[in-house]
């Protein structure tokens, strides 16, 4: 296989090639390249070869360092200046780039090919030695860091002693011969740690940086970046040389940074920032604060111009929001890198919007575009407008990242992740986030940082997380080690509660309240596209009124499960329900049940008010009896008093009620096979409402369904008592009008999947229970499967939380199965599913393809599965 790909004025081989060989840096390098875009030519060796490296023990394979070769050839032909020369050295970066953008995970070095002899040289080519040791100590700094594993701060204390000594606090004040001195301890840091000399050979220097790219692919920072984000099945990453072009040569030179549009908005106006007389990662480093690309016509009108222009050429190119970074080497621009651009939710939203109108895609491209999960931040609650008139606001910091959170102070990444682990609720405070902080940033309820731009790494991963985040707010001072801030005046510590606004910048004091957010706008336009293109129907999970109606709001066609014993929780209720439970005779608990009815009829009513006209999918009662029942010895002396008992009596009905497995005991419509009584009480329940809508003009449309169904004879019995039930009430209520009330079963526990052909016979829907369904196929306990899930995850048993998105391979079949089998008996069988997973974009997928006729999530993943469907469908 080829293993290198050239790009330059020559060549370029890499144009149209796969992502997953070149990376997405080498393949959109050589993309830019072959549009003409100014980019320093140089080649991409390919993910297979770090594959083969990783694989064969860490050795570059055979017959590589001459495809190298040869490529540099071109390039010194190219450029008319030679790798390694001692007069006017060929300068090359060496840069990692896998198929999936991974920022700051992995390193890049600069400068490559510089040695004594060749910087003095350089130095003299270029009548500028300040900027010839400003490139070596880079050089010696970063193949320190990246190839030798160093440690940075070696190299910080040694560039600030050189400061000190010539008095200036910028790292560009240095003069030429602070930089020489600078670089001489820089070889004497190195040797003290590497026990050698820095290589002075260059081909040497381009070996080494090479390997170590590759190895870079498999740091701990790289791997935990993976499993966040489930980046799974990629080769390795590939390695760009590319010839360098210098941003210090002074200040008529700079780097930058910069989105085609606004990654917070989405607003259309090129938004960036860019650092004089600087190099690589300066801007992202936020050792100096960079100036916004708006600001950059005061300094050079015509690169600001060309950028302008190049924002046009790369968008009507990639049809996409792009995330660039460029550098100008004495007046000229060059190209470095250009990606598809991370943006919040809101952004993404407005962005595919736009572009329709613009006509660079279509709308069913906009659907595609926006990752349905990250409509979660659209769907996130903003601070109260009311609430925040009255904010005590501390300080305003860059709007990194919208969204509004609350938390108490954490300061550093580990602090962060454990408290949150705990349930606490924290904001990570930090001068300036690295990788090494994802774990705590991704724990955190928000980020706020003292320095860094719009761009610095905090805000860049912040706003792909969709996570709130402040940068760059200066009048804070952070005091890490004793735990502390302070800004303007005042103090605060870890157990104070802040509130940042990620869409003013804004700090606040103290816990402002939220608001729910609204589905208008350019959402709801997408959200209507998408409706065009779905089949399948989006329900809601709603057990009150309250959330029936926010779920319709947000489009919900129905509501697929509504669990009946959350009802029973309530003060003047739950009394009842023990009564009913402690009762020892069928008369006993009639009576006790009767006392329930009035409470449940008026639930129902209220949901089948809020639903007016769409289905609403009852499940009798499903929780085995001794979870209603009070365990501390306290609260059963309290209920023995209201019921009039003695608590022995009750500590041993909760003894007799006790399963050692309770999730395979009594629970679902074993209950209803032992206590009749229940199931009738629900039943009439749920009739009755029905009729007092009727009467009131209100649509009911319920259906009820029985859980826990592992026989057709189970169902057989009770469908027949639920239809029993129904035709007393009409009688008793001599009721003319049409009800219409299927009823139908869950399909959760593996045995009705597999026996779906004959369950059908007495069922008018099913609702896969895929929570229950998943905790039975895998024999995993839903309520314990984190004793072990961080393991398997780990160990990469597990890719995912089988629970979070629904295991195709294995627990899908049963579905795909119950369908299949259902459908033989009742083609026309109504089938939905109402776990968790209805909420799941590729689970979502999944219930597509094997064409269920709709998921049921939480209200607030409603238009989230609107979209998902939508993006199913096409
Ligand atoms: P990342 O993956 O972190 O974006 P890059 O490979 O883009 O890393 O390199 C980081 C920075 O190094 C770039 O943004 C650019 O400023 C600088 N850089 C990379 N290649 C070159 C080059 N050929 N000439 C000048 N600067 C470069
Ligand atoms: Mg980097
Ligand atoms: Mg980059």
């Amino acid at each position: 296989n080829k293993m290198v790909y050239y790009f330059g004025k020559t060549k370029t081989e890499g144009k149209g090639k796969s992502k997953s060989i070149l990376g997405g840096k080498g393949l959109n390098l050589a993309e830019m390249t072959s549009i003409g875009l100014p980019v320093p030519p140089g080649f991409t060796i390919t993910t297979e070869v770090c594959d083969q490296y990783i694989k064969g023990g860490e050795k570059l394979p055979k017959g590589l360092m001459e495809e190298v070769n040869k490529a540099v050839k071109i390039m010194e032909k190219e450029l008319k200046k030679k790798f390694g020369d001692d007069s006017n050295p060929l300068l090359f970066s060496v840069r990692s780039g896998a198929a999936v953008s991974m920022p700051g995970m992995m390193n890049t070095i600069l400068n490559l090919g510089l040695n004594d002899v060749s910087t003095a040289g350089l130095a003299k080519a270029t009548k500028n030695e300040r900027f010839a040791y400003d490139a070596y100590r880079r050089l010696i700094n970063m193949f320190g860091d990246v190839v030798m594993g160093m440690d940075h701060h070696q190299f910080e204390v040694a560039f600030d002693k050189v400061k000190k000594k010539y008095k200036v606090t910028e790292d560009t004040e240095v003069p030429a011969e602070g930089l020489k001195e600078l670089c001489e301890a820089y070889k004497a840091v190195y040797k003290k740690h590497c026990k050698e000399e820095f290589p002075q050979d260059p081909v040497k220097q381009l070996e080494h940086a090479i390997k170590a790219v590759f190895g870079s692919w498999n740091t701990t920072r790289a791997v935990r970046y993976r499993e966040i984000e489930g980046i799974r099945g990629l080769l390795g990453t590939a390695v760009n040389v590319q010839s360098m072009v210098y941003g210090n040569m002074g200040d008529d030179s700079g780097t930058g940074v910069a989105f085609t549009r606004n990654p917070n908005t989405g607003e259309n106006k090129f938004f960036g920032e860019f650092l004089i007389n600087a190099q690589g990662e300066d801007v992202v480093a936020g050792i100096r604060t960079p100036q916004p690309v708006a600001e950059m016509p005061k300094w050079n009108r015509p690169v600001h111009k060309e950028l302008l222009a190049i924002k046009k050429i790369l968008e009507d190119h990639y049809t996409e929001m792009q995330d660039i970074e460029f550098t100008i080497e004495r007046g000229t621009l060059f190209m470095l890198q250009t990606r598809t651009g991370k943006r919040t939710g809101v952004a993404a939203v407005k962005i595919a919007c736009d572009m329709v109108k613009e006509k660079l895609i279509d709308q069913k491209e906009a659907v595609m575009r926006v990752p349905a999960n990250d409509l979660t931040q659209l769907l996130l609650p903003s601070f109260k407008p009311t609430a925040r008139n009255a904010a005590d606001v501390l300080t305003r910091g860059l709007p990194a990242s919208p969204g509004a959170s609350v938390g108490k102070l954490s300061f550093t990444a580990e602090d962060a992740r454990e408290r949150a682990e705990a349930g606490e609720k924290v904001i990570l405070v930090r001068q300036e986030t690295s990788p090494e902080d994802v774990d705590g940033m991704n724990a955190a309820a928000g980020i706020l940082t003292s320095t860094g731009g719009m761009t610095s790494h905090a805000a860049v991963v912040a706003r792909g997380w969709g996570k709130c985040c402040v940068a760059g707010a200066g009048e804070i001072e952070i005091n890490a080690k004793g735990q502390k801030i302070k800004v303007n005046g005042r103090t605060f510590g870890p157990k104070d509660i802040i509130s940042l606004d990620g869409t003013t910048g804004e700090v606040i004091s103290g816990e402002v309240e939220t608001q729910e957010p609204k589905l208008s706008g350019d959402f709801a336009k997408l959200m209507k596209w998408a409706d065009g293109y779905r089949t399948l129907d989006v329900r809601t999970n709603a057990d009150s009124p309250k959330d029936s109606k926010r779920a319709r709001e947000f489009g919900a066609q129905g509501i697929g499960l509504c669990r009946t014993e959350h009802m029973f929780f309530e003060a003047d209720r739950i009394i009842h329900m023990r009564a009913m439970i402690l009762a020892e005779t069928e008369n006993d608990r009639r009576a006790a049940l009767k006392k329930l009815l009035p409470f449940q009829r008026k639930d129902f009513e209220g949901i089948f008010k809020a639903m007016n006209g769409l289905p609403v999918t009852v499940r009798l009662l499903d929780p085995p009896l001794h979870e209603f029942l009070p365990h501390e010895p306290a609260a059963q002396k309290a209920m023995a008093k209201e019921l009039g008992v003695k608590p022995a009596e009750i500590v041993k009905r909760a003894e007799a009620l006790h399963e050692s497995n309770p999730m395979l005991g009594h629970r679902g419509c074993r209950l209803s096979v032992t206590y009749p009584e229940i199931l009738e009480m629900q039943v009439r329940a749920i009739v009755e409402a029905a009729i007092n809508c009727s009467k009131k003009k209100i649509k009911a449309q319920p259906e009820i369904m029985i859980p826990l169904v592992g026989t057709a004879a189970e169902l057989k019995m009770l469908r027949a008592q639920v239809e029993a039930t129904i035709e007393e009430v009409v009688t008793q209520k001599k009721f003319a009008g049409k009800l219409d009330i299927l009823i139908g079963t869950m399909i959760e526990i593996p045995r009705a999947a597999l026996t779906a052909d004959e369950v059908a016979e007495y069922a008018d829907f099913f609702s896969f229970g895929t929570n229950d369904l998943t905790q039975m196929t895998f024999g995993y306990s839903r309520d314990d499967i984190n004793t072990f899930l961080p393991d398997y995850l780990s160990q990469d048993i597990l890719h995912v939380d089988p629970f979070q998105s629904l295991d195709q391979t294995g627990v899908g079949q049963l579905v795909d199965m119950g369908v299949t089998k259902g459908r033989q008996t009742k083609n026309k069988l109504k089938i939905g599913i109402c776990g968790e997973h209805g909420g799941d974009p590729s689970s979502i997928d999944f219930c597509n393809r094997v064409g269920l006729d709709y998921v049921s999530c939480s209200p607030f993943r409603v238009p989230i599965a609107r979209l998902a469907a939508a993006q199913a469908a096409l």
